[in-house]
């Protein structure tokens, strides 16, 4: 799989680091709660699977999964929920933990719906941005790495289901994908 890449962008290390960095922020932030991370599938869960371990309150985790219709590397922002949460966030702390954000347009969706169930308070924690990508104001309340506008994979990123079981994240080679 490594030859498919340009580079390695963050290695295990890295990622690692900056992981605990987002758990003990999270941790200060949540102190005496009980927050639900809700996890996007399936990009975002072996995300989810570190970043819950750093994490010192208690926690309890939900899992949501999206359809985008559009082509494999781009988001059209028409999505459908093809799994719905299945605990109650009414006056809960939420979390939504998400793998990259590129326009927006994915997640501004699920913050609206889940907005809808009246929780405490929702807030956004993604381990990449793609900020030149934005194509709507979204406010990020936790970002692991801000990165360029070029297509990741690894450490739970696909392109057509493939690399996710890669470690780190690299940047695939363009004629992989065009
Ligand atoms: P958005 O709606 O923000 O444009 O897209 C969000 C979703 O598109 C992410 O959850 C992810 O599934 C996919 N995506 C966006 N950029 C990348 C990328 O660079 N690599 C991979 N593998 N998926 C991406």
């Amino acid at each position: 799989m490594e030859k498919d890449l340009k580079k390695i962008l963050l290695d295990e290390k890295t990622i690692q680091k900056k992981i605990e960095k987002l758990g003990k922020q999270i941790s200060q932030d949540y102190k005496d709660k009980t927050p639900i991370l809700v996890c996007i599938l399936r990009g975002a869960v072996v995300f989810l699977s570190d970043l819950m371990r750093t994490i010192s309150v208690p926690v309890k985790i939900d899992f949501m999964s999206i359809s985008s219709y559009g082509n494999s590397t781009q988001s059209s922002g028409v999505v459908k929920i093809r799994k719905d949460i299945d605990v109650d966030i009414v006056n809960q702390d939420v979390i939504i933990v998400e793998d990259i954000v590129d326009t927006g347009l994915t997640l501004d969706y699920i913050f609206k719906y889940l907005q809808k169930h009246n929780p405490a308070s929702l807030k956004i924690c993604t381990l990449l941005d793609k900020p030149e990508a934005h194509k709507i104001d979204l406010k990020l309340d936790y970002v692991g790495y801000e990165i360029e506008n070029e297509f990741v994979v690894g450490y739970g990123l696909d392109f057509a289901e493939k690399y996710r079981n890669l470690p780190y994240v690299g940047i695939l080679k363009k004629e992989i994908y065009t």
